[in-house]
This record gives C-alpha cells, structure tokens and sequence, in this order.
C-alpha cells in the first residue's frame, strides 16, 4: 500500500492513539491519523474527511462504540470499521462484527492491529472494485435492446430492465412483484403454471437459453409474438430465472409481407393461365376474381365495367363478397355524382390505382360505405382496367386487415390489372367479329382472318409472353374442284367436314385449326416444332388418317392431300408472311409431285428423296405396277405343298422387278401400305378363286398384314368385304411377332385376329424369334402357325445356341397345338436338322423361290379329281 491511509481513531485516551500509530508505522504503513472522542466530532470528522479506516474503541465516556458503529455504517458504509479495545468478551465482538465491524483487535495484542488494517483497507478496495463492476454490469442489462426479466422461484418478477417496461408498456414499480403469469395472453391456458417456479425452472433448464416462440401481452391487453429464452440463474435466495424477451412483430410482420408477394405472384401466374385458357369474358372475369379471393387471400374481389353513356360503373363479376354489399356500393365515374367522387370514380378518371390503407384511420370516414366496415374490411386496393387510354373499369380488391396492400403489392396486382384489360381488349375484339366473318360455316372452323389473327398474336406474344418455333402448315384437298363438279355440293360439304374432324383429331390445339380457302386448311404446330416432327406428322398421321376412305352419298371417296409449310421465325416473323410463304410452298408442292414442301429449298432436301419414292410407288400402286409371287410352304415329311405366301413385287417400268426390302418401309410410313395391302389381300383371294375356277385345289395363300393394316378400325369387315366366304377359308395372315409387344393396340388385335379365324381364316405369327415374346404368351393368342425366323434356320449348322432354339420353339410350339413352319431353307442340311427336330413345313430356296402365279400353277399337283382326270 503505497498511500497514505487516513485513519480516524475514536479513542479518549491520546496515548492509546499514539500506541496504536506507532504499531501501524513500525510495521510500514503510512498513515495519517486523526483523533476524535466525541460522537459530534466523530461524525464531523466522517463526512468531512472521509477516512480509509475507522478505529475505535469500544467503550468510551459517554459515547459507546456500537453506536459510533451504527452512525458510521449510516454515513459510509464502505469505509470499514475496526474495533481497538480492552478486552471485550466473546459475544460483544460477535455482535460487533455482526453489527457491520470487520475486526477487533484487542489493545494487548497491538502487534496485530497493521496486519487487521492491511486487510480492511484491502477488503474495502476489492469490495469497491466488484460494486463499480456490479454497477456496469447492472446497465448492460438495464440499457440491453432486449427486454430482460428476473422471475424468482415463486414466479414473481424480481426484476426487469429499460427495454421491458418499454415493450410491456409498464413501469417497472408496476412490473415488479406481479407474477410472470401475467406477461402471457390469458387464453394460453397452457401457461397457466409455465413460468413459475418449478415449471419455470424445468423448462429453462430443458431450454437452456434456446428461444421459443411465445404470444405475450402488454400492460393494455394487447398481444405480440414473442420470442424468450430462459436460463436458469443462481441467487443467494436460490434457484431464480432470467427471461429474455424479444418482439417478434416486425420480423412476423416481414415474414407476412413476404407470403404475401409469393401470394400475389402465383396469382398473376394462374390468371395469365386463366387469360390463355378462356377466351369467353364473364368467365375470364370470374376466373380472376376467384383467384384473387384463394389465391391472394384476400376477403373479396370485384370487376366492374364502366357504361360509356351513364358513366355507372356496374359490378360485372365478384368472388368473397356478396351482390348485396355489391348494391350496397354503388359506384360511377361520373365526378358529378356522390358516388363518382369515391376510389372507383378517381381510379376511373385519373388511370390510376387507389389505395386505403386503413378505412377506420380515414379522415372522412362517414364517406365509407358502412356496408364495407359492416363487413370488417379494413384497406382496399382499386385498379383501372385501361384499354390504350381508356379507363374500361376496375378491378377492386378488399382486406379485413389494414394495410394489406404495399407498394410492392400494389405493383403487382396493377400489373395483373394489365393483363386482364389486355385479355378483356382482345375477347372485345372478337366479340366484335361477327361469328360467321370469323367462322367457316361448313365446317365450324376458324376462317382465315381469325386463324391469321390468332397466329400474329403465338408470333408476337407467344403462349407466355415469349414467342416459340412454330410451324404453320396448310393442307389442299387434291381434285377437290372434280369432287364438287361430278358429286355435287353436298358430296363436297361432306369432304370437307371429315377433313375438318380428322384434322382436329391430328393437331394438338384445335384453337389453331382453321379452313382459309375453299379446299385448304392450316394449323399451326406448336411447342417448338421442328422440321422432322412436322415431316413426321405429314407422313406419318396426316396422309394416312385424311387418306382413309369417306363414305358419301352411298360411295366411298378418297381424297389426297398436298400441304405447304412455313417455319416461324425463319420463314418470316409476321403472320401474313408466314401465311404467305406456306401457300408459296405449297403451290410448289402441287406443281410438283412432292406431297408436302416446307417453304425453304434446304428442308426440303432432307425430305425430298422420301418423297419421290413416295411419289413413284403412288404412282407405281395407281397404274397397278405392283404383283405378287408365290412362294410355296412343303410339308416336310411328305414334300407336298402345303401352303402359298404371296409377296409383292414391284415391276417397276425401266428397272424391272424391285423386291419388297427397297419399298415396304416406305409404304408404311407413308401409309399407302393400308392401300397396297388391301390390294393384295384382294389380289390373293382372286388367285385363290381363279386357281379353283381353273380346277386346281389351291392350297391356303398366307399374306403379310403390317401393323398399320391390323390398327385400322374396320380392318375385319374390310377383309371381309373383299373376299367370299370361300376366299376366307383358302388365307392366312401373317403377322409379325412385334405387334403384340406394343401393349396399347395388344387387345384390340387379338380381337380382330379371332374374329378373323371366326371367319375361317387362319393366323400366322411371322419371323417368330426375332421378337422377345416368349411361347408361353404366345400361348393366349389366337393364332395357328408359328414361322420361326429365317436368321436362325441360316445359323442353325453353325450355331449350338440357334439349334437349341429352333428345336426348342418347335417341341414348345406342338406342345401349343402350333404349326411350324421354318423360313429360308436353303441347305440339306438345315432341312435335315428340321426334320430331326420334327418341324412341320418349310418354305426356301432350296425348295422353290416366290413365283409368278403361272409358273407356281403346275406345281400344284392337287387337281380336282374332275379336272384332272
Ligand atoms: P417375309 O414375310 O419374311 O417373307 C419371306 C421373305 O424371305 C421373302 O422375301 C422371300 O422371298 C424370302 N425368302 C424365301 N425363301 C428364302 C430363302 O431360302 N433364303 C432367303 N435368303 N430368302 C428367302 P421378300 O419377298 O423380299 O419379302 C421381304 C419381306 O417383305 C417379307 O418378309 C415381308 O415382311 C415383306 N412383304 C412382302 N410382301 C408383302 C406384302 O404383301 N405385305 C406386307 N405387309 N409385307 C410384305
Ligand atoms: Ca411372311
Ligand atoms: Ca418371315
């Protein structure tokens, strides 16, 4: 201790004083000592001076020490307080200490007496230190942002700081005592015992200072999300709490904001939906205000368009309120009136969107329609529906809470008002439109200016706002002038209708289907078609499906087609170009013996060699170019021909017999196969009769049937038609194994095929092997013969694997009441393993090739015994 000590010794006897001085020096301390003997000066001394240490005796004349002691603890109690006495017993220095001394020091034993000040003084600074540490520590608390509270173990609030009262809306001599039950909103019955005591203390050691999300109340009754933590807190009275509050209200308040724009944002989203989908006003409307309502939550929403003559402004459609409140509301744009002077009639006339934040805070209140405030709206939101400058009606929207509408929020729904006044233009337009100026009578399709218009709007705006590849394709009916001519009108009227039907069984929007002219249709082929899909649907749907035969007027016409087609955007970005382009391509088309063209030369490269094929075989099937040959199927054990399979040949002029492999793809694809195998069924039937008629007892002709055949809707009484009962029973029908794997036609085939053996035809499932069935499915269809596949009777010699298989589909396939017949023998020794194997017919080249029907004549050897003979 390196300053002085100022001492203040009560002691009525000076040469005690200078003992107990000199001890003190001797032992070191510096020291200053003032000496008082009455309580008068003593107190004087206390205040004025201001001692480090109080030394006093304990029994003086007319002055006791424990009075000296009292006073001194009244006026600074930090300063310490030793007792220098005689003896004074065990129980008075007790009491003395107890009383606030810090020590006695008996004036026998002086020596002691430094060491006992030393400490005080000691004491005294530390004790000093930790009450100014105690003292800041006491404003981090009381000037903490968040409001703090002390709950002590009976649940009462010990304490609380500035942030508290401030957020309770109470002073803390109020706070102070009450209980903590209090600080949370009485409904919450569940925390009736939760902040006291026990309870309490459970929780805030389950917690352990994590905050959880509480409703509290204010000193008013009013409520705010709240957020405490609660930590357990150790006092010299015992286990007490300490809470931290903190109001949630703002960051809940942003949360709400936040939901409330993703809200509003899937609202604009459903609605664009809802303008692309409806095209007719009042349930457009409708459809926007029931979204605003779910969508946007909020209580209501109302269209209402103005009458340009009376200025009235009439309730057209509404969602959440009622036609009530609506009447109860009139509203005009007409500033004249009462009721043109409100939200609506200022929306109307300035353009712009009104808002009321809160209708009870407006300082006109009494103009608030009191059907309104009946309702519990409290803000509401009113937009223009403006067409170029013109203010057509409002959109009004309505909240049970103030403030609903932000400015982020008022942006958006006045962006949604735009789109709806859009959509609102565009149904007026059409509206305008007389239906049949707009619509072809005949067919019920959209004429050529609607189509045009609606393809300026896919080029300009798209579907969603950005324009997409389309392709705009337009169809003339070939010859069509020659069907009105020869059949007359209504022949024609009937053409045109199917065509129209099947078309919009083709394109996937029938929105964009419409007839332009007289015999030509268009479409447009959306979702960012590309060349090769829209070759594909040309070839592949659309020739085939417009092709099939019309019944009209007790005949069945066929009409074909030519098509022309505009790519956008590379073919032109106005709708007028592009119409214009197509019928460009198309006048190419039908100048040429191409069946489509796309306006551009390069796409048509790329389909330019599959149509002149196309072209040659139409041509080839139109001037009967195609024959059939016979080959013959042997019964292997007997060598008796058993069986014919007739295959088509083209003999095609200046080339001579192309076979099958250069063209069978094709027919398919461009389904002219429906036509060709229809003739060869015919073709075959009549060779059968002709065979007969000419004594020859033929056996069965199996024909190939491709798929696309087998899927036409009246394949069987097709079949049928064309051949006699006797004819029936002398086919077969081939059919390849990977018809039945495609499982969406599997049910409908099967029942052809069995109305077809019904009949007396039989069935044949051809290149059997090359598929992935397995004979135990084969075993459900109805079918009689089983052609195992030319590969496998090739690799029979050289492959174990092959040999198993074939032996293994013919034991299998008698198991099955199957015939086999095996394919493309063309070695002793393939027929010696069949014949092992116990196949039932073969059919190759080792045998006879397909033949022309003249050349296969005499090999028939089975002559009715009358002809023969
Ligand atoms: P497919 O139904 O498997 O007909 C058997 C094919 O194998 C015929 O070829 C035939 O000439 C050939 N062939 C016969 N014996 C042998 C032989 O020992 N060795 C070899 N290497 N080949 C032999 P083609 O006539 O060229 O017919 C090819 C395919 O064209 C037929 O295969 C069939 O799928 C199809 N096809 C033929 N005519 C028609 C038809 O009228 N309609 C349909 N839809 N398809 C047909
Ligand atoms: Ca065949
Ligand atoms: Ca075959």
């Amino acid at each position: 201790m390196d300053q002085t000590i100022r001492i203040l010794m009560l002691e009525d006897v000076a040469t005690e004083a200078e003992l107990a001085l000199r001890e003190l020096q001797r032992d070191g301390l510096r020291c200053e000592l003032q000496r008082v003997e009455t309580q008068a000066a003593f107190s004087t001394a206390l205040s004025q001076h201001r001692p480090d240490i109080i030394l006093s005796d304990y029994s003086l004349p007319g002055f006791d020490g424990l009075s000296a002691l009292r006073i001194a603890q009244a006026q600074c109690p930090e300063v310490p307080f030793v007792f220098v006495s005689g003896t004074i017993g065990e129980e008075v220095a007790i009491e003395a200490l107890r009383n606030g001394a810090v020590d006695y020091v008996l004036k026998n034993n002086l020596q002691r007496l430094a060491s006992a000040v030393r400490r005080a003084i000691k004491e005294r600074h530390e004790r000093t230190a930790r009450l100014h540490a105690e003292s800041r520590f006491r404003d981090l608390i009381e000037f903490a942002p968040d409001a703090i509270v002390v709950i002590n173990q009976h649940g009462k609030i010990e304490t609380v700081n500035r942030q508290m009262e401030l957020l309770f809306g109470c002073p803390r001599t109020r706070l102070v005592g009450t209980c903590s039950r209090s600080l949370i909103p009485a409904r919450l019955a569940e925390w009736d015992q939760a902040l006291s005591g026990e309870q309490a203390m459970l929780r805030a050691l389950d917690t352990l200072g994590k905050p959880f999300e509480v409703p509290m109340c204010r000193a008013d009754g009013s409520e705010f999300p709240a957020e405490i933590s609660l930590s357990p807190l150790k006092t010299g009275d015992g286990l007490w709490i300490s809470g931290v509050i903190r109001d949630l209200s703002e960051r809940k308040e942003q949360e709400e904001r936040l939901a409330r724009m993703t809200r509003i944002r899937t609202i604009l989203g459903s609605i664009n939906g809802a303008l692309l989908r409806i095209r007719d006003r009042k349930s457009l409307l409708r459809e926007a205000c029931r979204i605003a309502v779910e969508e946007g939550r909020f209580i209501g929403a109302a269209i209402g368009l103005v009458d340009p003559d009376t200025l009235i402004v009439t309730p057209q459609v509404w969602a959440g309120i009622d036609a009530e409140f609506l009447r109860e509301v009139p509203v005009s744009a007409d500033p004249s009136r009462p009721d043109g002077t409100g939200m609506v009639g200022t929306a109307m006339r300035t353009g712009e969107s009104q808002v009321a934040h809160d209708l009870l805070q407006s300082s006109d209140l009494a103009l608030w329609p009191a059907a309104m405030l009946k309702r519990g709206i409290r803000s509401t939101f009113v937009v223009p529906l403006m067409v170029g400058e013109q203010a057509i009606g409002v959109i009004a929207l309505f909240s049970v809470k103030p403030d609903a509408f932000n400015p982020e929020e008022q942006q958006l729904l006045s962006a949604l008002a735009a789109d709806i006044s859009f959509a609102l233009d565009y149904i007026a337009k059409s509206e305008q439109l007389n239906y049949l100026a707009y619509f072809d009578a005949i067919t019920g399709l959209p004429n050529r200016a609607l189509f045009q218009d609606r393809m300026e709007q896919l080029v300009t705006q798209g579907v969603n706002g950005t324009p997409e590849k389309i392709a705009v394709v337009l169809i003339d009916i070939e010859r069509f002038r020659d069907v009105n001519d020869t059949l007359g009108r209504a022949a024609g009227d009937d053409i045109l209708r199917t065509v129209a039907r099947r078309l919009r069984d083709i394109v996937s929007d029938s929105n964009y289907l419409a007839r332009i002219s007289a015999d030509c249709f268009a479409f447009i082929v959306r979702e960012n078609a590309s060349v090769t899909e829209v070759a594909n649907l040309l070839e592949r749907k659309l020739s085939i499906q417009l092709s099939q035969p019309i019944p009209t007027h007790g005949r069945e016409l066929r009409v074909f087609v030519k098509a022309g087609i505009a790519l956008f955007p590379s073919d032109g970005t106005a709708a007028d170009i592009l119409l214009r382009n197509a019928e460009a391509a198309l006048k190419n088309a039908k100048e040429t013996k191409a069946h489509y063209l796309f306006y551009t030369a390069e796409m048509n490269v790329r389909t330019a060699r599959k149509f002149s094929m196309e072209n040659r075989l139409r041509r080839a099937f139109d001037r009967q170019q195609f024959v059939l040959h016979y080959q013959p199927k042997v019964n292997l054990a007997s060598g008796e021909i058993v069986g014919l399979e007739a295959l088509l040949r083209w003999q095609e002029p200046g080339v001579g017999l192309v076979l099958p492999g250069a063209f069978i793809s094709i027919l398919e694809e461009t389904g002219l196969i429906v036509d060709v195998g229809s003739w060869v069924i015919q073709r075959a039937c009549e060779q059968y009769q002709k065979w007969r008629a000419q004594g020859i007892d033929p056996p069965r002709i199996a024909v190939n049937v491709s798929q696309r055949q087998l899927r036409q809707e009246n394949f069987v009484e097709h079949i049928l038609q064309l051949a006699t009962a006797d004819g029936i029973r002398g086919l077969e029908i081939e059919i390849t194994e990977s018809l039945f794997m495609d499982d969406t036609n599997r049910d409908t085939a099967c029942a052809k095929l069995a109305a077809l053996r019904q009949a007396g035809m039989t069935v044949a499932i051809d290149d059997f092997g090359t598929g992935y069935s397995s004979l135990s499915y084969i075993a459900h269809l109805p079918i009689d013969t089983l052609k195992i596949d030319r590969s496998f009777v090739s690799d029979m010699a050289v492959s174990r694997s092959h040999k198993a298989i074939v032996s293994t589909i013919i034991s299998l396939a008698h198991s099955l009441n199957l015939t086999v017949v095996a394919e493309g023998v063309e070695t002793p020794e393939q027929e010696q393993l069949l014949a092992a194997f116990g196949c039932d017919q073969v059919q190759g080249f080792l045998y006879t090739p397909a033949l022309p029907p003249d050349q296969i004549a005499p090999r028939l050897r089975r002559f009715f015994p009358t002809a023969a003979d």
